[in-house]
């Protein structure tokens, strides 16, 4: 198949951990080169972060990700949607000049789909659609979240005209048909994956080395440094946990030189007394990121919303148990009392009670790691990507035979 992946604001070779960098880069690049090894040719197309971007970077014998316009490389997010419609009209001249048949293309985020939705109409091709996050699931999420009726209305639009729309969790159909009032049979719930090549357990104290970690009891967090991953509750759980241990919390994620919200984080643990006990890192290569996973006792995720919650996974699948929030996909893949624990409340007393059940046990959190190793194995990104080629398969025919009625 010759497949069109949009990724308007999340390039796939970006930096992550940073604002605005995270999961579905993650999602789409492992996507597309499993595609690709499966012998598919896919374009990724995404907008110009940076200047010295180049316009096609090949990621493999099948694979591109390919740069347009998409308004100013500094433009906010809240601004993105203004030049969608101009990426949408230079895609199709790209696609146009280059001659290019896709048999398909999938959108990832809404202002993808609103350019997806476009170029399935012009190119006459189908549509499947992935949202990663919702306005209204987000917003039902965490008071304080920002969202626009203006993205939920377009939410509602592109779920009425795409072909398919693929969730990764079967608690992602559930919203979309509570919320957006769109019939189960028009989703499709296929989850996503993890590169179990790039994260696999590594000795914990050749891991602590290498990374200048003291070989003491830590606990892990990993991810983008925002309101919505719940790290304050994290740092108050430190406090509890810091009456009677010694013990360090690792935080990787995040822009050291001026994060707003890692500056108030600071600010907690030093009103609170611990700011000896968290190391900050900032935001790390994704193939370090094993070596934390692996020197850390427990990872933890205590976010109030997570639609998937990738870290989690990795974690797992470097063999260290979760202590995470029970919301969105985590409890797709991390099963309570065996492969970690899911807290079903965003307050610290249950985090570190869990915390400090498995930093007591050593046994239990063999036993967890190693079940969440097995867990992570069963989801390797090879298996995703051919259950997705054959959604693709059966997409396109139906949408051929409706075609040719
Ligand atoms: N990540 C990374 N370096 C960092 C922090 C995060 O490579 O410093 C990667 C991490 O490996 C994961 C992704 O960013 O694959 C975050 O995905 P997740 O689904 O956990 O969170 P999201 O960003 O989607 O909220």
């Amino acid at each position: 198949m010759r497949l069109a992946l949009i990724s308007f604001h999340g390039c796939p070779v970006a930096r992550l951990g940073e604002k605005d960098t995270g999961g579905m880069n993650v999602y789409v690049l492992n996507l597309a080169n499993e595609l690709g090894n499966l012998g598919h040719q896919v374009d990724v197309f995404t907008r110009y972060h940076d200047a010295k971007d180049p316009q096609i970077v090949e990621l493999g014998s099948n694979v591109r990700v390919i740069h347009l316009s998409g308004g100013p490389l500094s433009e906010t997010k809240e601004d993105l949607s203004l030049h969608t419609s101009s990426f949408a009209a230079d895609l199709h001249e790209f696609i146009s000049r280059e001659s290019i048949n896709y048999d398909l293309v999938h959108s990832h985020y809404w202002l993808s789909g609103k350019i997806a939705s476009e170029i399935s109409r012009i190119c006459r091709i189908p549509h499947v659609s992935t949202f990663h996050t919702l306005a209204k699931t987000k917003l039902r999420a965490r008071a304080g979240e920002k969202e626009t009726f203006y993205r939920a209305n377009v939410e509602t639009e592109i779920m009425r005209s795409a072909n398919t729309v693929l969730v990764l969790t079967d608690k992602e159909r559930e919203d979309i048909r509570e919320l957006y009032n769109v019939p189960s049979e028009r989703i499709t719930v296929i989850p996503a994956g993890v590169d179990t090549g790039r994260f696999n357990a590594e000795d914990k104290v050749t891991s602590r080395k290498r990374l200048h970690i003291p070989d003491k009891e830590t606990i892990l967090f990993v991810g983008r440094i925002e309101p919505i991953k719940g790290l304050d509750i994290l740092i108050d759980a430190l406090k509890t946990l810091s009456n009677s241990r010694d013990l360090q919390l690792i935080i990787v994620g995040g822009n050291l030189s001026g994060d707003k919200e890692l500056i108030a984080l600071r600010k907690q643990a030093e009103h609170l007394g611990i700011s000896e006990m968290i190391d900050f890192r900032g935001s790390v290569e994704q193939s370090e990121l094993k070596y934390y996973y692996s020197a850390a006792d427990v990872f933890v995720l205590p976010s109030h919303y997570e639609s998937f919650g990738l870290v989690a996974l990795e974690a797992m699948a470097c063999g260290t148990p979760v202590v995470a929030s029970r919301v969105g996909g985590i409890p797709s893949f991390l099963d309570d009392g065996d492969t970690g624990y899911l807290i079903p409340w965003r307050c610290p007393e249950p985090f570190a009670d869990k915390i400090e059940i498995l930093l007591e046990n050593p046994d239990l959190r063999a036993y967890m790691g190693k079940s969440a190793g097995l867990k992570a194995y069963q989801m390797n990104w090879s298996g995703i990507a051919s259950r997705m080629a054959t959604l693709y398969g059966t997409v396109i025919e139906e949408y051929d035979l409706r075609q040719a009625v």
